[in-house]
């Protein structure tokens, strides 16, 4: 009986499987006709969607080497041209392919992902300062910060024949400028950083903002989340759980930051354990220093 139920509980854990189609460097899943999940290329997760007579792809990888291994890899998929590129935001593992379309491809973004990447010295801050230390110094001579060249401000909508497309701004959180990719008729809704399948990255996070913005994102009516890191997943209970761990870490840190506890202690004795069912990755005490750092700075902002 013990045994029944735990494999019930099993199943009902377990990732659904997509059909895979494996290019050279990204195997892409199969979400719905035409709407295909890609992953493998050492940078952000990638969405293609195939229309009746072009192609969108959201986000584009960590640099220009990687971009064009994508745009390979989805040839393979179809042959139809790839006119749109969406930024989900600004970071460098989302858009740093950019620089490698031609200029009658449009890139849209939020209005801030075009601010940021002319305004902020991209190259000399995190989160891309940490990643070059994993990257080879003749691939991150390449990379050509691109901002969108197409942008908006609280919604945009694309009809391709019997797909709508919409691209949705619903408030500041992971950075404060973050797109949602919804089709609402195929249920399904690419959220770039703003909700992952883990923990994201909170660097220039707007916390409490980021958990009303949840709110909003688990007000569209989708069955399928395809995440800019970690893997698809259907369940708003996720979304749930994250934003409570955004409360939790805010509270922690904000109550130590009170008793003049530095950013980079705190972040060493948050405990958010509690969170580990949700998210796995959590190990033990303690939370990512930039994401603490920013919490501290965001606090003195309020
Ligand atoms: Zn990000």
């Amino acid at each position: 009986m013990r045994a029944l139920a735990l494999l019930a509980a099993a199943a009902c854990a377990a990732a659904q499987t997509y059909p895979v189609t494996q290019g050279k460097t990204y195997k892409f899943e199969k979400i719905a006709d035409g709407i295909y999940y890609a992953t493998g290329g050492g940078g952000s997760n990638n969405v293609v969607v195939v229309n009746d007579a072009d192609v969108l792809l959201v986000d584009d990888g960590t640099t220009p080497t990687a971009a064009r291994a994508f745009i390979a890899d989805v040839k393979t998929l179809t042959s139809k041209p790839i006119r749109y590129v969406v930024n989900t935001h600004f970071h460098y593992d989302h858009t740093d392919g950019n620089s490698v379309f031609p200029p009658d491809v449009d890139i849209i973004g939020h209005e801030f992902v075009r601010h940021a990447i002319l305004d902020f010295d991209v190259l000399h801050r995190e989160p891309f300062i940490t990643s070059q230390a994993r990257m080879p110094a003749a691939e991150r001579d390449t990379i050509k910060p691109t901002p969108p060249n197409v942008t908006y401000s609280s919604k945009m909508i694309l009809n391709k024949g019997p797909r709508e497309i919409q691209l949705l701004f619903l408030g500041r959180g992971h950075t404060a400028g973050d797109t949602v990719v919804f089709l609402p008729r195929e249920r399904i809704v690419a959220t770039g950083d703003l909700m992952e399948s883990r923990l994201a990255y909170m660097g220039d996070a707007y916390f409490d903002e980021w958990v009303t913005t949840l709110e909003n994102l688990k007000k569209l009516d989708f069955a399928t989340v395809l995440p800019g890191h970690g893997a698809p997943f259907s369940d708003k209970g996720l979304i749930t759980a994250f934003q409570a761990y955004l409360s939790d870490l805010v509270k922690q840190g904000t109550a130590l930051k009170k008793q003049g506890v530095s950013a980079d202690d705190a972040a060493k004795r948050v405990d958010l354990t509690a969170h580990a069912k949700a998210f796995p990755q959590i190990q033990g005490p303690g939370a990512d220093i930039r994401g603490m750092r920013r919490l501290y700075t965001w606090l003195d902002e309020k």
